[in-house]
């Protein structure tokens, strides 16, 4: 027997020639091979007498090879295979194309399974290009054959049979593996015992068992998911960080200095975030809210309220556009106090304070960061490649991008003079994470949702045009575009890594700015552009420079554009009503009425239904729970972006087991906190650390 780490380049007869090609896919030990699981089945496991073979059907039969031999066909210009095969109770043809090695593979005398479709022929029932494995003596069942066979994922250069024989050879070693697993989780939630599993879920001997594998295999990778998250929490919690008292008084003089109320629900993430810091751990709170639901106004208050204390900010922003927009903004509404707030990305490093807003070079920038002159400081990742060292910094607020976050608060601790505190940290997405998903992979996260739009904006007025309309619906983009809005036109999705999506973009451009809008000015912007070029036409596009901005879909278009009130989509059929809502999102920030129209030339009723919930529906997490629905959770947009774990056997529609491992993992915990009790437990745990916690 091999033990776990043998590499599979020792292993059967072709393990050294495929070993290279192997490793690409991610194999390189029996371990590896074992866990390498089928992304599906087929099911041959229906083994007939030859005289039981019906025609347009796909049947599994074990016989002899009576004759083989290779023909040519000049009608079809290709080499064709034939053979007889015999058993019991009759014969039948099989018939092969273009493969005459087969005649050096298959001897007359063979015994062999066939599986695959029959067709009649003229006058007798045949095979036509079966799946053929040569069976040794009495056996069954084979391996690629008569059973129920595995489908892996693979490149062209290995073959399923090869990575089956190989798979099979590995599956040798599976008592190796330790059952991880408490017995009471595996009695209590009726668990397959691993080792049986992991064969299972390659050759699997009935439908049921392969149900139960997979079952086991799940919840293996949702329990570990979430009791790490869980862990990460305890770590948390007992963890020292800058405690960071309410002041009151301030916090309400800068709220009553605003040009606005704030909502509701802003008032309650504020508070939750202003609890949270006082507590002397460290904060890890996701604040998620539509687009435009106001996050930023929040995030100022906990900045300001960390400040006050005598404490620094880092606010870090996924996009260059973006990290401009919330220096403007939080320089504008901290306007008055004695604070200086900085912005540092690839292109920019300046300050506003008391004295107005002055540009510095990177490396006075730095030392002033480091001598804990900026309180604020606004920036891109630029900000953290850059060798800078911070002065008491307290808080680390991520704009869009949880997981980054996370990892950079390990990064920043290093670089941070504060007595080994860790910071808090607090993010913030527009990403709609369905509650229940969240609840149960952020176990370490607290979760505060801004569901609430500020008052006086106009519902964004939502219609699905037919080819038909189009016409129509140009015309009164017209009309308002002539009395001074902007739009923008979003072109189908199409794969980004693509020439294709440039082109279309192009097409649009030319076909908008040519025949239908000559008298306006169009831009486009596709993510083949050079940064700077993107950066020039989205400023060109905020002065109102230019009229109708065409875009592909992939490209940032986080900012905030008040003027622009028309939203068209192309193709919107293709796109998730997450996403839909995300570019409906980029209008309808101002006084004037904004409209989205969802162009689609695909009439189907199912299509038409969908949209429809887009017309109906203004709240995101409703949505993201219908695509969640309807489509599964590959298509729930930003749900890839937004650190929800990336699962290998498990998927985010799981969600009776999802639900499951929740309640195993607060039973292991409730038990031991320390996993003392559960020392193989507490061994695999460490092995997934170093893949999940970034
Ligand atoms: P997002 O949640 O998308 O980051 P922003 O923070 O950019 O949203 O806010 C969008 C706009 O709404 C900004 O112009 C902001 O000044 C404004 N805003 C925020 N809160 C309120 C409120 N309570 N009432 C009115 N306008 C608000
Ligand atoms: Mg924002």
């Amino acid at each position: 027997m091999n033990d776990l780490k043998t590499p599979v380049s020792r292993l059967g007869q072709f393990g050294a020639v495929l070993s290279k090609r192997l490793k690409k896919l991610g194999i390189e030990t029996v371990e590896d091979l074992i866990f390498y699981f089928p992304f599906r089945h087929e099911d041959f496991s229906n083994l007939v007498p030859i005289s039981g073979v019906a025609s347009d059907s796909s049947a599994t039969i074990k016989g002899k090879i009576d004759l083989i031999a290779n023909r040519r066909s000049w009608k079809r210009r290709t080499i064709l295979t034939e053979a007889l095969i015999s058993d019991d109770t009759g014969s039948i043809k099989a018939i092969w194309f273009n493969q005459s090695f087969l005649t050096r593979v298959l001897r007359p005398g063979d015994r062999v399974f066939l599986s695959g479709k029959i067709e009649y022929d003229r006058h007798s029932l045949q095979f036509i290009n079966p799946i053929y494995e040569i069976a040794r003596g009495d056996e069954l069942v084979g391996v690629h054959t008569a059973r129920i066979v595995p489908i892996y994922p693979l490149t062209s250069s290995i073959t399923q049979k090869q990575i089956r024989m190989l798979v099979k050879i590995a599956l040798n070693s599976v008592k190796l593996i330790k059952d991880w697993l408490p017995k009471e989780t595996k009695n209590k939630w009726r668990l397959m015992d691993l080792a049986t599993a992991l064969f299972q879920i390659h050759f699997p001997d009935d439908k049921k068992k392969l149900d139960s594998a997979r079952h086991r295999l799940k919840f293996d990778e949702l329990f570990l998911f979430q009791l790490q998250a869980r862990r990460l929490r305890q770590e948390l919690d007992a963890s020292p960080a800058v405690k960071i008292p309410f002041k009151q008084e301030k916090i309400k003089k800068f709220v009553d200095s605003l040009p606005f109320k704030l909502t509701n629900a802003q008032r309650v993430a504020a508070w939750e975030i202003i609890k949270d810091l006082e507590r002397g751990r460290p904060m890890n709170r996701l604040v998620e809210g539509d687009v435009g639901s106001g996050k930023t106004v929040v995030a100022t208050i906990a900045a300001l309220h960390t400040v006050l204390d005598g404490h620094s900010v880092v606010f870090l922003a996924p996009t260059e556009i973006l990290a401009r927009q919330h220096f403007g903004t939080i320089s504008r509404i901290l306007k008055g106090w004695p604070i200086s707030v900085g912005l540092l990305t690839r292109s920019e490093s300046k300050i506003m304070d008391g004295l107005g807003s002055r540009n510095f070079t990177k490396a006075e920038m730095l030392k002033k960061i480091s001598e804990g002159d900026i309180q604020i400081m606004v920036g891109t990742h630029a900000l953290l490649q850059e060798k800078v060292k911070f002065c008491d910094l307290a808080l680390l607020i991520v704009d869009e991008q949880h997981r980054f976050g996370v990892e950079q608060r390990k990064n920043l601790k290093e670089k941070n003079k504060n007595n080994g505190f860790v910071l808090h940290l607090l993010s913030m997405t527009a990403t709609p994470i369905p509650r229940t998903l969240a609840l149960a992979f952020y176990g370490d996260l607290n979760l505060s949702i801004i569901d609430e739009m500020p008052e006086g904006r106009k519902k964004i007025i939502t219609k699905i045009i037919k080819p038909s309309d189009k016409s129509a619906t140009y015309q009164f983009v017209r009309q308002e575009v002539g009395s001074g809005r902007q739009a923008f036109v979003i072109c189908p999705l199409i794969d980004p890594s693509d020439k294709i999506e440039v082109q279309s973009v192009q097409e649009e451009y030319q076909k908008l700015s040519q025949e239908i809008f000559p008298e306006f000015k169009i831009g486009f912007l596709h993510g083949k552009l050079k940064p700077d070029d993107k950066e020039k036409i989205m400023k060109d596009f905020l002065d109102n420079k230019i009229n109708i901005l065409v875009s592909t879909s992939v490209i940032e278009v986080g900012i905030d554009v008040p003027n622009a009130a028309i939203m068209m989509i192309e193709g919107a059929e293709r796109f998730g009503l997450a996403q839909l809502h995300q570019f409906r999102g980029r209008v309808g920030r101002s006084e004037y009425q904004s409209y989205c129209f969802l162009f689609t030339e695909n009439n189907n009723e199912k299509t038409k239904a969908r949209l429809e919930a887009l017309v109906n529906s203004n709240n995101s997490f409703e949505l993201a729970e219908k695509d969640l629905e309807l489509r599964g959770p590959g298509e729930v947009y930003g749900l890839k972006q937004s650190g929800l774990p990336s699962l290998k056997i498990a998927t985010l529609s799981d969600r009776a087991i999802i639900k499951e491992a929740k309640n195993a993992v607060d039973d292991i915990i409730k038990l031991s906190r320390q996993l003392k009790e559960y020392p193989d437990l507490q061994a695999k745990l460490e092995t997934v650390d170093s893949i999940h916690l970034e």
